[in-house]
């Protein structure tokens, strides 16, 4: 029987709807959450990301403010923009584009931007509260793939996870969430030796290394449920995940489609985390 398909479109609507409801509650109390998204240089691929994250906010009625920044910009110039936000009671959340120019660090920007305002959950108190199990405001895309699992009913606890990818954002904070849910969690890398057969040993795989086509069908265990954080351009410019979707769903019991699976999650779980923010700030 081929793959359950996991539709993060729709679950990203159908959450996305319920942001909406609460900013309109808040209304009613006077309270409005504000985000401000800061824009450095004119890298083509961050302005259309900054824009899908703006109208996000629009669209739920959030508050957004765009910071355009010229590329020349100091890493101190950048530094004092975040503290003025920090201190600007009418913004929750501050969002940092990345890449950043080479001249500027990003952890050094990332490090200045308040832990109760990073939205994006990459500040490394956040990350701490993530691995003494007490999770605040956590990385958008790692959210979004348990909450997919979530709604598959496909249950962690005990469960063997693999993640294949360990970078800061995506693999390490995710491997974290799954262990907090009672899986047992691999990470796999680079540098990892039979990945193939850890792959399937695997009851829920998670492809984030940024390799098309890595995951082929018979790295798959039959039922595993199958979630594709990859997002490759292809030479012919269409985007590709890095699990070769045909083959693997006719093994998987559940699989996410690219696009359409994780990508509309992370910014539905964006918004949540303006939400969270915005209510800690009012606790
Ligand atoms: P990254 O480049 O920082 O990390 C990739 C990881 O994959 C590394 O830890 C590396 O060791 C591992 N890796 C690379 N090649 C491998 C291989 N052959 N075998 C095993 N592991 C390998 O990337 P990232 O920022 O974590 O993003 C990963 C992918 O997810 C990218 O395609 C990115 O575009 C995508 N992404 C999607 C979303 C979304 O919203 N859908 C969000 C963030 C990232």
């Amino acid at each position: 029987m081929p793959a359950h398909i996991l539709d993060g479109k729709s679950l990203a609507a159908e959450l996305r709807a319920g942001v909406k409801r609460r900013v309109a509650s808040l209304a009613q109390r006077g309270m409005r959450p504000g985000v401000a998204v800061l824009l450095v240089g004119d890298n083509p691929a961050s302005r259309i990301y900054v824009r899908n994250k703006t109208r996000a906010c629009e669209e739920t009625g959030i508050y957004s403010r765009h910071l355009d920044l010229p590329a020349t910009i100091g890493e101190a110039a950048l530094i004092a923009e975040i503290e003025k936000l920090n201190a600007d009671r009418a913004i929750h959340g501050i969002l940092v584009q990345l890449p950043l120019p080479a001249h500027i660090d990003p952890a050094r920007v990332q490090a200045a931007v308040s832990p109760a305002k990073d939205v994006d959950g990459f500040h490394v108190e956040n990350l701490g509260a993530l691995v003494a199990g007490r999770p605040r405001l956590v990385p958008c895309t790692p959210a979004g793939v348990i909450r997919l699992i979530d709604r598959a009913g496909v249950a962690l606890a005990g469960r063997h996870a693999v993640v294949i990818g360990r970078s800061n954002i995506v693999g390490k904070p995710l491997a974290l969430l799954l262990l907090q849910r009672d899986a047992t969690v691999t990470i796999c890398h680079s540098k990892s030796q039979d990945l193939e057969n850890i792959a399937r040993s695997a009851d829920i795989l998670v492809a984030a290394a940024g390799r098309a086509k890595l995951v082929t069908g018979s790295m798959v265990k039959p039922g595993a449920c199958v979630i594709d954080v990859g997002m490759n351009r292809l030479a012919d410019g269409s985007l590709a995940g890095d699990v070769d979707f045909a083959p693997a769903a006719k093994v998987a019991g559940w699989i996410t489609p690219v696009p359409g699976g994780v990508g509309p999650m992370t910014i539905a779980m964006l918004l949540e985390n303006c939400l969270t923010a915005h209510a800690q700030s009012t606790a």
